[in-house]
C-alpha cells in the first residue's frame, strides 16, 4: 500500500468514525502498515480534528515512530502503542477510538482487569470467531500519560492473551486491530456494537460490585 492510498483510506475511516461519535474532536488515531521490512507505518498526526481530516495529516513513520518525510503535524504519543500492537500481534492496521460505551465499560470493569462478552451473534464479526457461543475477553489497562508504560503493559497482555481482538484503556477508549485495514475497521464496528449492547443491557440490571 502506498502512503497516498493509505492516507485516503485513513481519512475516509476517520471521518466515518467521527460521524458515528467514536472519534469526536481530536480524539483517537488510526494506523496501517505500509511495509514490513523495514517497517513503515502510515498514522494520523497528533491533535487533528477527526471531522476535518486531510490526507496531508497522515504521517509515514518507522519502527521507532520517527517521521520519514515532511508532513503536517507530528506523531501522537499513542503511536508507541500502535507500534507495540503491530510488533506483538503482527497486525496490519490498528484503530484507537474514544467512544462513550468503551469509556463507560472500561471504568466499570477496571477493578476486575476486564470482562467477557459471550453469546452475541455479532461476535462472529471478529476474525476467527464462528459461533455466538464464543467467549471474548476484553482486558482493561489503567490509563497512563506515559505511553511507554502502557505499551509495556500491552506487551505483557499480548503474551498472556494471544487471541484477543481488542483492549480498553480505563476512562479513555479502545484499541483494536486486524490483519489489514478492512479487518481492523470491521473490528471497530463489531466491538463498538458489542460494547453498546453490553453496556445498555447491564444498565437494565445494574450489578454493583
Ligand atoms: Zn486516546
Amino acid at each position: 500500500m502506498t502512503l497516498a492510498d493509505a492516507a485516503e483510506e485513513l481519512v475516509r475511516l476517520g471521518t466515518d468514525f467521527h460521524r458515528r461519535s467514536w472519534m469526536l474532536g481530536t480524539s483517537g488515531n488510526l494506523s496501517v502498515v505500509l511495509a514490513r521490512d523495514p517497517l513503515r507505518v502510515a498514522i494520523t498526526a497528533s491533535s487533528i480534528d477527526k471531522g476535518r481530516m486531510h490526507p496531508r495529516q497522515i504521517l509515514e513513520i518507522d519502527n521507532q515512530g520517527v517521521m520519514m518525510r515532511a508532513a503536517e503535524g507530528k506523531p501522537s504519543a499513542e503511536t508507541l502503542l500502535h507500534l507495540e500492537v503491530i510488533r506483538s500481534i503482527g497486525a496490519g492496521a490498528v484503530m484507537h477510538t474514544h467512544s462513550v460505551w468503551t469509556t463507560v465499560l472500561s471504568d466499570y470493569h477496571h477493578a476486575n482487569g476486564g470482562f467477557h462478552i459471550e453469546g452475541y451473534e455479532m461476535l462472529k464479526g471478529l476474525e476467527g470467531v464462528h459461533t455466538h457461543e464464543h467467549r471474548e475477553w476484553i482486558p482493561v489497562l489503567d490509563n497512563n500519560q506515559d505511553m511507554s508504560i502502557l505499551a509495556a503493559q500491552a506487551q505483557e497482555l499480548f503474551a498472556a492473551h494471544s487471541n484477543i481482538h481488542g483492549l480498553l484503556v480505563r476512562r479513555h477508549g479502545m484499541y483494536t486491530w486486524g490483519k489489514d485495514l478492512a479487518t481492523a475497521a470491521r473490528h471497530v464496528e463489531i466491538l463498538e456494537f458489542l460494547m453498546e449492547a453490553v453496556g445498555r443491557r447491564q444498565m437494565m440490571e445494574p450489578q454493583f460490585s
